[in-house]
């Protein structure tokens, strides 16, 4: 039988445990572990089987045990110092407020996902996750971040995989009372809502959610509610199910709604309305068109409105798959906004921002990543690496830049260490290091002996073998009822033996079956008998993909052989709850994907911050961190004929690293039986990748390379009653309409004769066109570099140059000069930028005039 309506019987709490209410009412419980010990501590069984959740817990707990707490004294004091220091926590001014006045007073945080804990399911993987991670840092740091999200009534899917090892999905659904959020309220205590108009007449309300992250409020906007037709109650119903309409309408609802749901907040929270907005990923996009709206109304055009909103919004890209880039059929879009979604907002300028009307673009497309691009002034790629690949994706909207100019920076992506560093590394760091923030202590001391570090090392991994049995014998009870699990169940995996991890969503660029290149090899290496490896495997495939499912089938059929079971698990239902335990209980954290298509990736990180090494293909973050002592590098086969090819040779060098090196290095041991060797790369890699990867570091550069940037072209923007943003949109219609006549007339060089030596000077004249443009609006540079192939200058230099002359009727005169700094081929080219000072770049408006 089905129950037609859930909710949760809340306990009443004895006063003298009130503080337990507002501890688990703010979800900073999910990074403070004394927290967490406090609940725990109430019911252990209960708070195992709730999977760590405290809001949960407490509406659960029977009476008579919270009565016995009550009268425990020493329980109720911890209550009260613990929530005193959460006040504390939430009060004091902390590395943000240092920063002056200049520094915005609110940021508005946009995402389709939020991973904060186990117990609130609103996420499928690392941009989740991150999300998360990122409110969590700003939380520690003092950013005044407001998060903004949707509330799915079903999360993400559960996993559990079959006896024939297929994936098999339920959407448990979750009670909105049963999670620590309140709907937000006017003071009257009516519900704060979002009506977004739809077409032939209808109408999207939503509620809002208010969640504590620490000292971050997250927004959630939830379609469930009772003045929505049964349809439209389900728009929110799961993270990333339908696609097309559904998709469109979520979407919809996080941009414009969220935009609306931060006004609403702040006003009733009373902070001052946002003037940074970041969208996490191009879900969130429609955002810039609600302001635009709301600008429009104050009286600007759309052109003006449109350099308000960029001046103010930062784009973070995180996929360079483009199945991970959202596109709609541009006339289902242009249906949305033929309404009065956004009154005074044309469909036809809403349209023209996510058109593909470039080299390469398909007609007739929605591309909501190249809308997130022409919204913002700023954007970023999640690594090094994912910058550069980003630059080039996305280039063709700056046509007639090399992609090195193409306004798109990186910040390499971090992870909260509070949430990521196993319990007992904090503990060593605190009890031998001065500080439970393994993230700052120096591990290369002997004040950690390698023996110390070793035996923390057995026992995560120790906690992971436990955890791993656990979850299989559970996973088999729940497929096979009332039949007992085979007797090998008892002892899948041992905590003696060199493990290797492997757990990501299951896209096809992941490569989860790569080890599964040679069976034999694999098995050879899982069965040695004097230096065995075992694995440790786990992934959800999104649900409409029976690719990824083969791909699990594939791993799980492998794991059921009787020669290596037990020394290769697949876990069901990888969440945050496995993770924790999963990434400190690996030796080794493996990930292969294919180059570059991984923006970051972030299980890697935090798998490194618990002394885990990296085996990985050098993409993303890898390929920036990599170094001799922290891991090993993949190689990746580039030059292979084929995606086959590829693979067997990536495969192969996998496999060869681990048994000439990985495994050889792991069973060195010394008298003490301790590889120290590897503990070496253990200290090394603690104590110089941990910091560096930590969230803080990551919303730190945030803050200082994008938010304060943004805010100060908010500021200049809007001054004078906007007056420079009306100024500014009429310079780039003036520029945009006498571009075609500016070039570049001729050039004269001087100095050097034909073959120059290191040391002379190229001094060159420029005779510029300027059209209808002034010597204001422009730049005019020498690029000179190294000449590749095809007369591309690689390597390229910018020297501005100077005006000479501007006679009236006669082209403007530049002038400059350069010393050859080195030998070898050299190649230069003049070229005149627009330039204004309300850019945050030359290259922003795509123009450029290139000499010849
Ligand atoms: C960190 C994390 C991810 C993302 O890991 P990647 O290495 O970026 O694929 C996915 N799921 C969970 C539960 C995580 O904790």
């Amino acid at each position: 039988m089905k129950a037609i309506r859930r909710f949760t019987v809340r306990t009443v709490l004895p006063d003298v445990l009130a503080p337990l209410e507002e501890l688990a009412a703010n979800l900073r419980w999910s990074w403070h572990q004394p927290t967490l010990e406090l609940f725990r501590d109430i019911a252990p069984e209960l708070w195992d089987e709730l999977g760590k959740d405290p809001y949960g817990l407490l509406g659960e707990v029977q009476p008579a045990r919270l009565a016995e707490l009550a009268a425990d004294e020493a329980f109720v004091g911890r209550a009260v110092a613990l929530r005193d220091e959460l006040r504390a926590y939430l009060g004091a001014p902390r590395w943000y407020q240092g920063l002056g006045s200049h520094a915005p007073a609110t940021v508005a945080y946009f995402s389709p996902e939020f991973g904060i804990a186990d117990a609130l399911p609103q996420y499928s993987g690392g941009l989740g996750i991150l999300a998360g991670d990122h409110l969590k840092a700003a939380s520690d740091l003092g950013v005044p971040i407001v998060g903004v999200g949707l509330f799915y009534r079903a999360g993400y899917f559960r996993q559990a995989i079959s006896r024939e090892g297929w994936q098999l999905e339920s959407y448990p659904v979750l009670d909105p009372d049963g999670l620590p959020m309140s709907v937000l309220r006017a003071p009257d205590g009516t519900a704060a809502q979002v009506v977004l108009a739809l077409p032939d007449g209808k109408a999207l309300t939503a509620r809002i959610w208010l969640l504590a992250v620490g000292r971050v409020p997250l927004l959630l906007l939830d379609t469930d509610v009772p003045e929505n037709p049964e349809e439209l109650r389900s728009v929110t119903d799961r993270l990333y199910g339908g696609g097309g309409e559904h998709r469109l309408l979520q979407e919809l609802l996080l941009g414009i709604g969220g935009a609306r749901a931060v006004g609403i907040y702040a006003r009733l929270a009373g902070i001052p309305e946002p003037t940074v907005f970041h969208t996490n990923e191009g879900h969130a996009g429609f955002l810039g068109l609600e302001r635009i709206r709301e600008l429009v109304g104050d009286g600007l055009s759309f052109a003006e409105a449109l350099e308000v909103v960029r001046a103010g919004t930062v784009f973070t890209t995180h996929t360079p798959v483009p199945a991970g880039i959202d596109r709609f059929e541009a006339p289902l879009v242009e249906r949305y906004f033929s309404t009065e979604l956004l009154p005074g907002v044309d469909a036809a300028d809403v349209l023209a921002l996510g058109a593909e009307d470039y080299e390469g673009g398909a007609a007739d497309t929605f591309n909501m990543a190249v809308m997130g691009l022409r919204l913002a002034q700023r954007a970023n790629g999640v690594s090094l690496l994912h910058g550069a690949v980003s630059r080039q994706m996305f280039g063709a909207l700056w046509p007639g830049f090399d992609s090195e100019e193409v306004p798109i920076t990186s910040i390499t992506n971090g992870v909260h260490p509070a949430t990521w560093t196993d319990p007992r590394v904090r503990a060593l760091a605190a009890s031998k290091l001065g500080t439970d923030d393994a993230t700052a202590c120096d591990w290369t001391t002997d004040a950690v002996t390698d023996a110390e570090l070793w035996r923390l090392r057995g026992e995560l991994r120790a906690q992971l073998v436990a955890d791993a049995r656990r979850r299989m014998a559970a996973a088999w009870e729940e497929q096979n009822p009332g039949v007992p699990a085979p007797p090998w169940y008892r002892e899948l995996l041992s905590p003696e033996v060199l493990t290797i991890g492997f757990a990501r969503r299951v896209p096809t660029y992941k490569r989860l079956t790569l080890m599964l290149q040679d069976p034999d090899r694999l098995r050879a290496l899982l069965t040695d008998p004097d230096r065995p490896v075992q694995l440790v495997v786990a992934g959800k495939s999104h649900p409409a993909d029976d690719g990824g499912k083969r791909l699990i089938q594939l791993l799980v059929e492998f794991s059921q052989d009787p020669e290596v079971r037990g020394r290769i698990v697949f876990l069901p239902d990888y969440d945050i709850g496995m993770a924790q335990t999963l990434y400190p209980g690996c030796d080794v954290w493996l990930n292969n994907p294919l180059r570059p298509l991984e923006a970051c990736g972030t299980s890697g990180m935090k798998a490194a911050l618990n002394g885990s090494l990296n085996l990985s293909i050098l993409d993303g973050w890898w390929s920036e961190f990599h170094d001799e002592h922290n891991g090993w590098a993949i190689p990746s086969a580039d030059s292979a004929g084929d995606a086959a090819e590829r693979d067997a040779l990536e495969a192969a060098a996998m496999y060869d690293l681990i048994e000439h090196q990985i495994a050889p290095r792991f069973y060195d041991r010394g008298a003490d039986g301790v590889p120290a060797a590897w503990v070496a790369d253990i200290r090394h890699t603690l104590a110089t990748l941990s910091p560096a990867l930590s969230a803080e570091r990551m919303v730190r550069e945030y803050v200082e390379r994008l938010y304060l940037p943004a805010a100060a072209s908010e500021t200049a923007i809007t001054s004078g009653d906007y007056s420079a943003a009306r100024e500014l949109a009429a310079w780039v219609a003036r520029v945009r309409g006498a571009w075609p006549e500016v070039h570049v007339a001729h050039v004269e060089s001087g100095g050097v004769d034909a073959s120059p030596h290191v040391g002379e000077e190229l001094r060159v004249r420029a005779f510029v066109e300027l059209g209808d443009l002034g010597p204001d609006d422009v730049a005019v540079e020498l690029v000179h570099g190294r000449p590749r192939a095809g007369e591309e200058l690689g390597d390229a230099h910018v020297v501005p140059l100077e005006l000479e002359s501007h006679d009236l009727g006669k082209p403007a005169v530049y002038t400059g000069s350069l010393r050859f700094e080195r030998a070898g081929a050299f190649g230069y080219t003049v070229r005149v930028v627009p330039r204004n000072a309300l850019f945050a770049s030359d290259a922003e408006l795509g123009l450029v005039a290139l000499a010849g």
